[in-house]
């Protein structure tokens, strides 16, 4: 048995039933088995192991009372990964899928993501098994409150400042940083994702999907291409796909879906931006609002779909952003996209693509950005934000979104320089787990045995 494999039986002894966070481990360990072999010092140090055990893991109950006045009760979480090198960074996602397993998952990506955006943050994320769907802004107010009452002892501006992910918009943020200040009695920047009206940082809500567009656009220059004309299927219709297809209008590309967990919109024509916005981020209702508007477009309900596949990914299309969720387009809609005549698939959303699906688009030689590299811009824009509370300064739009291109632009250089160091050039996978583990591991050295 390879160390690296030893090191996967390991884990998997020891932190049984996380199936989400071993993926995304052998993701990362399997691409980095040549520079384990070329750098002795990583082994003697036990860089690995280390990595793979995150240095705190906080669980706790979060009750609340319901508008029945019922108590409920949830799970809440906060992994605080990797502290080498910076305060640990990463987004609370509400959702009820969340568990210990997908937590350790994400918190392990963002240690390699945020090493790559060259800024000095850390890894970590957090969230509950919370489902907001339905539930009344006073509902949402107590969860939060109630989160945040056991989650301000763990975090502040210099050790942990967490931010927004699935479930969680500039709304939640908003009331668990009452309840922090509350509770502290201190104004300052420990969570990013705020509202623009009391420390948020301009262009922090466009900058994941923004970003992930940008380095869509890096992927294709490098190939002597352009997104302009270029037809792309888009999945999600939160905060993520919302402003990868306003990006994509921006750049003369035409978006032509998205998707919720309900259903997918199709509209050859190009997705109606307004209506999307208004749907989701104003009334927070189901897609299946824009036939109501758009006759000529196709709504698919996931219940209409039940083959092994997902809708989203099965339209002719140059291109493909999954900005929505883990495992959302395995090998078969792979395939799809493949016959179809896509040639460049940008992650905006954490670990969208199956290991299969994966290694599907590395095989067909397609331009292939993992998340992990193409969504930084979110968390690269909310270190910005952290620096702006720091200096009690705000910058402008186009001050945030020049060095959002600049950030992308490096986080894509080192994956494809790293890439081709490494004789696998144009495998930005393998770049960008490279790249971001010897930043990580020689931070760690350098620091030692903690
Ligand atoms: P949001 O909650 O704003 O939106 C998520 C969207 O995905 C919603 O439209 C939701 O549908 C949809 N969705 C959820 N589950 C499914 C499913 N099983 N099938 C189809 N659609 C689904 O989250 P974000 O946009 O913030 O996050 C999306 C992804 O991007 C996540 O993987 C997140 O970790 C990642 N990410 C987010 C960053 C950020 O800055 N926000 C930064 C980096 C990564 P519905 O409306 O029905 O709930």
């Amino acid at each position: 048995m390879t160390y690296i494999h030893q090191t996967i039986t390991d884990l998997k002894r020891t932190s049984p039933s996380q199936c989400e966070f071993f993926q995304a481990v052998e993701e990362v360990l399997e691409s980095i088995e040549p520079l384990l072999e070329s750098v002795p010092r990583y082994k003697k140090q036990a860089i690995i192991q280390r990595m793979v055990e995150p240095e705190r893991q906080i669980m706790f109950r979060v009750p609340w009372m319901d508008d029945n006045g019922d108590i409920q009760v949830n799970k809440g979480y906060r992994i605080e990964f990797n502290s080498a090198l910076g305060p640990y960074k990463g987004g609370l996602r509400f959702h009820p899928s969340v568990n210990a397993s997908i937590i350790k998952f994400l918190g392990f990506e963002q240690i390699f993501k945020n090493a790559l955006t060259g800024l000095p943050i850390g890894g970590g994320k957090g969230g509950a098994n919370f489902d907001p769907k339905g539930r009344s802004d006073a509902e949402i107010m107590r969860f939060c409150q109630s989160f945040m009452t056991e989650l301000y002892r763990h975090i502040g501006p210099t050790t942990d400042v967490p931010a927004g992910d699935i479930g969680v918009g500039a709304r939640e943020i908003g009331y668990m940083f009452g309840q922090y200040k509350r509770i502290t009695g201190r104004y300052e920047g420990v969570l990013t994702g705020k509202s623009l009206l009391w420390g948020g940082s301009l262009a922090r809500k466009e900058a994941t999907g923004y970003g992930a567009v940008y380095f869509a656009k890096y992927m294709l220059e490098a190939r002597g291409d352009s997104l302009k004309g270029k037809t792309c299927l888009v999945s999600g219709a939160g905060n993520v796909a919302t402003y990868a297809i306003e990006k994509l209008y921006h750049l003369g590309a035409i978006p032509v879906s998205c998707s919720d967990s309900r259903g997918t919109i199709y509209h050859e024509k190009g997705i109606d931006l307004d209506l999307l916005k208004d749907i989701k981020e104003v009334r927070r209702k189901s897609l299946k609002e824009y036939i109501e508007t758009h006759s000529d477009a196709q709504y698919i309900s996931v219940a209409d779909y039940p083959e092994d596949g997902h809708a989203v990914w099965r339209f002719k299309a140059d291109a493909a952003f999954p900005c929505a969720t883990q495992n959302e387009l395995c090998v078969s809609d792979a395939k799809a996209l493949l016959e179809n005549g896509c040639t460049l698939v940008t992650e905006g959303a954490n670990m969208p693509s199956t290991q299969e699906a994966v290694d599907t688009f590395i095989e067909a030689k397609i331009a292939f950005g993992p998340g992990k590299a193409a969504n930084a811009g979110g968390v690269a824009t909310s270190q910005l934000e952290m620096a702006q509370n720091a200096s009690m300064q705000n910058w402008s739009f186009e001050q945030v979104d020049a060095k959002l291109k600049d950030i992308m632009k490096h986080v894509f250089n080192i994956a494809n320089d790293t890439a081709a160091e490494f004789g696998q050039p144009g495998n930005l996978v393998f770049g960008a787990n490279i790249a971001g583990f010897k930043r990580v591991a020689e931070a760690m050295i350098e620091q030692g045995a903690v």
